[in-house]
């Protein structure tokens, strides 16, 4: 595959667009670590990479806690040697209010896992990723990197953030062997969009030209790609997977 002898890791992988992501790399022959704040379903997703023939094992961790992340980037380093590849995708769409009603901690909740964890997944990847001399670093912002979500202010300010974040190491890094990049998805069918009602998805399908909501698959293949040395020119870039949405 075009990961062959690559270790690769995914926070948030033991569901949904992280759950593609890890199950992906692993079927182009990375060796992946998965790692997600709920051990269950990590544990189930490593079992699914094996019973389908790839490498995969199982770190937990809270990526809002710096600790937690450096730890996980050293367990990562024990376990397969090194770290070539990086996908922070853990994230949460928190509270819907109105900006003006938006509660204090509920802001800090969604900036704490989105921005924060984001950032403590960075720091310490490209710290590794020196070491090794080099790396691919793939950061899972969203459509709103760049448009509102009304009602969601605190996860349109985290996931523009990220695309800042991404910029910043784009810059820093670019002669340092390093790439990374982040990927806007628009409304993906993953569980984490299982409580929206049958009108609020219709009215969510509407807003994207192309008549439905993505899968976690289509997300994935960008990831792919941009995780892998077909992307060698490509970095501090923000890449857009939204099936028109932002085009309207
Ligand atoms: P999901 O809820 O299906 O999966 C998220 C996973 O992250 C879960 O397994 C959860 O346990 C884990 N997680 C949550 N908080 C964590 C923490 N603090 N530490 C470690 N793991 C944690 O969600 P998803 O739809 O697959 O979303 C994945 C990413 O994609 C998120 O960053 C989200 O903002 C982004 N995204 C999703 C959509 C969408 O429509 N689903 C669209 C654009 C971007």
């Amino acid at each position: 595959g075009i990961l062959d002898n690559k270790v690769a890791l995914v926070t948030g992988a033991g569901s949904g667009i992280g759950l593609a992501i890890a199950g992906s790399y692993a079927k182009e022959g990375a060796k992946v670590i998965v790692s997600d704040i709920n051990e269950e379903h990590g544990k189930q997703a490593v079992e699914k990479i094996k019973s389908d023939g790839g490498e995969a094992s199982f770190v937990k961790a809270d990526t809002s806690k710096a600790e937690e992340v450096e730890a996980l980037i050293k367990s990562t380093v024990e376990i397969y040697g090194r770290l070539d590849i990086a996908c922070n995708n853990a994230g949460i769409g928190g509270e819907q209010k109105l900006t003006g009603e938006y509660g204090l901690d509920s802001w800090r909740k969604v900036l704490n896992v989105n921005l924060d964890g984001v950032f403590y997944g960075c720091k310490y990847q490209l710290e590794q990723m020196e070491k090794n001399g080099g790396g691919v670093i793939v950061n899972i912002a969203s459509i709103h990197g760049t448009v509102a979500a009304p009602l969601s202010s605190a996860y349109t300010a985290s996931k523009h953030a990220v695309v800042g974040l991404t910029k910043n190491i784009g810059a820093e890094y670019g002669q340092k062997n390093i790439r990374c990049n982040a990927v806007g998805p628009a409304y993906i069918e993953t569980p984490l969009l299982e409580s929206a009602s049958g009108d609020m998805k219709e009215a969510l399908v509407a807003k994207h030209p192309m008549g439905r909501l993505g899968t976690s698959q289509e997300v994935a293949e960008l990831v792919l790609f941009l995780s892998s040395d077909k992307a060698s020119f490509m970095t501090g870039g923000y890449y857009l997977v939204d099936g028109g949405y932002t085009a309207v």
